[in-house]
């Protein structure tokens, strides 16, 4: 029996292949059959926005909200392009990088929020801010993992872990292993990525 495989061996993969390419095109034509049917045909921008993503709402007195599915924010290159600064742009669309201590947020203390710059989203607490020394806005956690994600990045000859926005994709920056208790770890992040917002005084009316 294996001798005979053994013997024809070459065929068999030959015709394996051919199967597995057979099932592969069969697999194909039904996607492309269910795509066009005229009920799931939807624009192309529309398609890749669809995907739905979990992210922690806050309120921008920094208050933690809800756990909600969003749809993830998509958008072409020329969209974003018009929406943030050529600089913003390169640093959160293409992972650029801002240069140390240029930045707007390296060394403010004020109690507040850091959202997304480019769709809003809550990342960063005051609360967990430090300074690393860097030149960069520093945390030691986000304001909810769910809200960021992260992903490896080997360019520029060593391996970082780049960190991005849940909802949007947006690249932040990077996070190491080398930061405070009692995560220790250190969200080093773009200014340019992050929009901060004051925490609102909030004033409780007495009944
Ligand atoms: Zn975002």
């Amino acid at each position: 029996m294996f001798d005979s495989d053994l013997g024809t061996g070459e065929g068999s993969v030959v015709r394996r292949r051919a199967f597995l390419l057979t099932s592969v095109s069969a697999f194909a034509g039904v996607v492309l059959w269910s795509l066009r049917r005229p009920r799931l045909v939807q624009a192309k921008a529309e398609r890749g926005a669809s995907k739905e993503v979990t992210i922690v709402e806050f309120s921008d007195s920094g208050e933690r909200l809800k756990t909600v599915h969003v749809r993830k924010v998509v958008k072409t290159e020329n969209e974003w392009r018009k929406q943030l600064s050529q600089g913003v742009f390169a640093i959160t669309r293409q992972a650029d990088t801002e240069f140390a201590y240029s930045g707007e947020y390296w060394n403010l203390h004020e109690n507040g929020l850091y959202r997304c710059i480019c769709c809003g989203n809550a990342l960063f607490s005051s609360d967990t801010k430090f300074d690393s020394g860097t030149g960069w806005p520093s945390f030691w956690a986000p304001i909810a993992p769910e809200n960021v994600r992260t992903m490896r990045d080997a360019s520029f000859g060593t391996v970082r872990t780049a960190v991005s926005c849940t909802e949007c994709d947006a690249h932040l920056g990077h996070v190491f292993d080398d930061g405070p208790d009692p995560t220790g770890l250190r969200y080093c992040m773009n200014s340019a990525s992050l929009r901060f917002v004051a925490r609102q005084m909030t004033v409780k009316s007495s009944k």
